[in-house]
């Protein structure tokens, strides 16, 4: 038996719009079923304008050089984040200044931010970890107050919301990811979603390379020229059908994935309460879309033994995020502001458990698995 960490799971109207891409002749970017993908994430997440891009890495790139980073402005953001997060700020010279993370949500603890701003600060980038909303009130009044952007990185956050409102579409900017391991996909993927009227038009720019292509196909323009820095950042028109095929699925996908997130949050239950596991926390005022389903195990030793046994059984359990701050690239373009404990602790100490369409039929395997690791029921050796 061997379950995988993660299985891309495709609808049947998958292949059926990618071959109505092909008959309509458009296979680049910015094609109908880009633009229907487009529509689609406007009215569901209520952002002010979506655009599709060829990845969240993309997206967040984008968002970097609307919010004019130049060589030494500093971008505040967590360190237990992916390299993108920071890595799209660094390409523009900028600095990451990574504070500390909450230990309930993983979120960035947003009562450090305000002492990490300086008279370079630009942007706060809020990742949203496993769909779970950061506390948006408060960082969007020392936003306000500091006068900064809001960077959402809502890679996990698909409709997932805070107090009622969709995440992506609270800050500036957005970038969400539609890589095969996020709540919907379409193998590589992503969109820049603005919110912030002031910085729609440039968007679009800079996503076609730099010139005015979409002002003058809507023709709003007779001829188009190059305006501004940019790239290519549109995914083709094939990708977007498949991507269509998703967004069009959203309800049934989400509901099967929590009912999976509700079966592991449910069977670790009496772990928390004698406290083996700490399980993920979810807010009364947030709504997520199953993302993810992690444990917190005591220690990182503890941490270790459990991939290792879970993975003698066939389960492939797994990390997630080295602190950026202690890695090499992270030291070297970055900084942090304050301790960096919980996020240390808690990048030592969780595991990630499988969680895919189409899983179900494994589930009490995995549970079972995973408790009896847990409850060390096994003697077995498992180095
Ligand atoms: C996946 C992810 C990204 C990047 O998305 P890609 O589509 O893989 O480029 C960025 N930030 C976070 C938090 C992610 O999980």
């Amino acid at each position: 038996m061997r379950i995988p960490f993660n299985r891309p799971f495709m609808t049947p109207e998958a292949l059926v719009y990618m071959r109505q891409a092909y008959e309509n002749g458009h296979l680049s970017g910015d094609g109908p079923f880009t633009k229907k993908c487009q529509s689609w994430l406007e009215a569901r997440i209520g952002c002010k304008k979506a655009l599709l891009t060829h990845s969240g890495t993309a997206a967040l790139e984008m968002a970097a050089i609307l919010a004019d980073i130049r060589p030494g402005d500093e971008v505040i953001m967590p360190s237990f984040t992916f390299s993108s997060t920071a890595n799209a700020f660094v390409m523009r010279g900028g600095v990451p200044i990574f504070v500390d993370i909450r230990p309930d949500t993983l979120n960035i603890d947003e009562t450090k931010i305000e002492a990490a701003i300086t008279v370079k600060t630009k942007a706060i980038v809020a990742v949203h970890y496993a769909g779970i909303s950061c506390q948006m009130d408060v960082i969007l009044a020392i936003a306000h107050q500091h006068n900064l952007l809001v960077i959402e990185d809502a890679a996990h956050s698909i409709l997932c919301s805070y107090h009622g409102k969709n995440l992506g579409s609270i800050g500036d900017l957005a970038a969400l990811s539609f890589h095969e391991t996020k709540t919907l996909q379409s193998g590589e993927g992503g969109a820049l979603l603005v919110n912030n009227p002031r910085l729609a038009e440039r968007a679009e720019i800079i996503r076609e390379k730099g010139t005015n292509r979409s002002q003058f196909f809507r023709g709003e323009v007779d001829k188009y020229t190059w305006l501004d820095v940019g790239s290519s950042y549109l995914p083709s028109d094939l990708v977007a059908a498949f991507l269509l095929s998703q967004l069009e699925s959203a309800e049934t996908i989400v509901k099967r994935r929590r009912l999976i997130w509700e079966r592991y949050h449910t069977a670790f239950h009496d772990l928390e309460r004698s406290g083996k596991v700490q399980r993920p926390f979810v807010p009364d005022f947030c709504e997520h879309t199953a993302h993810m389903y992690y444990l917190l195990l005591q220690d990182e030793w503890q941490r270790t033994r459990f991939l290792s046994c879970m993975k003698k059984r066939g389960v492939m359990a797994t990390f997630h995020y080295l602190p950026l701050h202690e890695s090499p690239a992270g030291r070297r373009f970055g900084r942090v502001n304050g301790p960096m404990n919980i996020t240390v602790s808690v990048s030592g100490r969780l595991a990630r458990l499988p969680l895919w369409m189409g899983i179900e039929s494994s589930l009490d395997y995995i549970v079972d698995s995973a408790r009896s690791v847990i409850l060390e029921e096994e003697k077995v050796a498992w180095t």
